[in-house]
């Protein structure tokens, strides 16, 4: 087992992330495959450490955003199905076919040189259709030229059309409703023409929740199998998969009157007792969390005082109670015990769930916990 480098960590509950995910499974049922998504190194609880407990427990393809995440995975897991879901630059091509990957295409252009690489390295390399009903990121303008075009690529020869997908913008039901049908009126032109598919997918995780009906036969959930709960109409009963930890590094006593970190933006009002943290926002930390960010030390909420360092921040302990130096605060818990939840982290960084988990940097290791024994540390660093 790897030591664990610092005290600052990301602990990662695998028993949560199992359940999550057959959770989802179960919502969904047996005629609808999972495309778990762990882009962004798994928002951020490490993709490769999380990926044997979803694959295991009911995931049935990996889906991540970038070509160099799709090798990350590939590299130690060698017969998981992976799709890419961004747009990979043509000069790379050759590295997804050479790792067999399935790469999102929205262009002929790109299914050409694909099936050009297919054929130099004698395989069918497989591909997903992105086709685009409204959000205006990716994929194939919903028109005749690009259903035409579609036709064109069914029929290269070394390439497998396994998947065509689209994105919902979750505006309102009535929007969701336009793009679905968008989606569906393509597939049944493609259809007519012979052109089919082995998976077709537009929901995420809040909309596989909220919109029963949209789940096609293959969902791309990501915030849920961490246990962030976004959505609002449906249930799922899941768990916050993880928690962003450190140890007390320092503490010591002030004198009412004293300041604290950059420009003395905090004083000390009375005598205090003031702990030192080891981190800061290059941990990933929300720097704008000054003057309403806590932490929660032997159950109680410490306030974070004054500015956030890039690797520091101080924390009230007046208040507390007994603590050491040494002792756990939980930075981001589930919720319980007084801990902050991503949830309350991204209102009160006035961001988004998935962001608070995402920018989680590689400096912290990460710790993965089963049967309440850990099972596995990554230092990336
Ligand atoms: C990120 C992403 C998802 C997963 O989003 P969640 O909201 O985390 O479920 C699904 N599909 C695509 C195309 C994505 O980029």
């Amino acid at each position: 087992m790897n030591p664990i480098l610092r005290d600052t960590i990301v602990e990662i509950n695998l028993d949560r992330i199992a359940h999550n995910v057959r959770k989802i499974k179960e919502m969904a049922g047996k005629n609808v495959a999972i495309a778990a998504v762990v882009k962004a190194n798994g928002y951020g609880l490490g993709a490769i450490g999380i990926a044997q407990t979803i694959m295991e427990n009911g995931g049935d393809y990996l889906a991540v955003a970038a070509l160099n995440e799709g090798l990350n995975l590939r590299k130690v897991y060698g017969n998981y199905p992976i799709l890419i879901m961004g747009h990979t630059p043509d000069s790379n091509l050759l590295y997804v076919v050479e790792n067999d990957l399935t790469q999102t295409i929205f262009t002929l252009h790109q299914a050409k040189l694909l099936n050009a690489l297919g054929k130099e390295y004698e395989k069918k390399v497989k591909v997903h259709i992105k086709y685009d009903t409204g959000f205006n990121r990716l994929g194939f303008k919903d028109n005749k030229k690009s259903l035409e075009d579609i036709e064109k690529i069914s029929k290269l020869e070394f390439l497998e059309i396994e998947g065509i997908f689209s994105h919902l913008a979750l505006k309102n039901d009535e929007e969701n409703k336009i793009q679905y049908e968008k989606f569906t009126k393509a597939l049944d032109y493609l259809k007519a023409k012979g052109v089919t598919f082995t998976f077709k997918h537009i929901a995420d995780s809040i909309a596989s929740v909220d919109y029963p009906q949209y789940r096609m036969n293959m969902i791309r959930p990501g915030a849920i199998l961490y246990g962030l709960k976004g959505f609002h109409k449906g249930e799922l009963n899941i768990y916050q998969a993880f928690t962003f930890k450190t140890k007390i590094s320092y503490i010591k006593e002030l004198s009412k009157g004293e300041g604290v970190s950059y420009d003395y933006l905090w004083k000390a009002t009375r005598d205090s007792i003031i702990g030192t943290l080891p981190f800061g926002y290059a941990d990933g930390y929300p720097r704008n969390m000054r003057d309403k960010g806590y932490v929660t030390v032997n159950g109680k909420k410490a306030p974070i005082i004054g500015v956030i360092c890039m690797d520091q921040c101080m924390v009230d302990l007046t208040d507390i109670g007994p603590v050491k130096e040494g002792d756990e605060v939980i930075i981001y818990g589930d919720g319980t015990d007084n801990t902050m939840s991503i949830q309350e982290a991204s209102e009160l960084a006035q961001t988004n769930k998935n962001e608070i988990a995402a920018r989680i940097t590689m400096r912290p290791p990460r710790v993965y916990v089963k049967g309440g024994k850990i099972v596995k540390v990554t230092n990336y660093l």
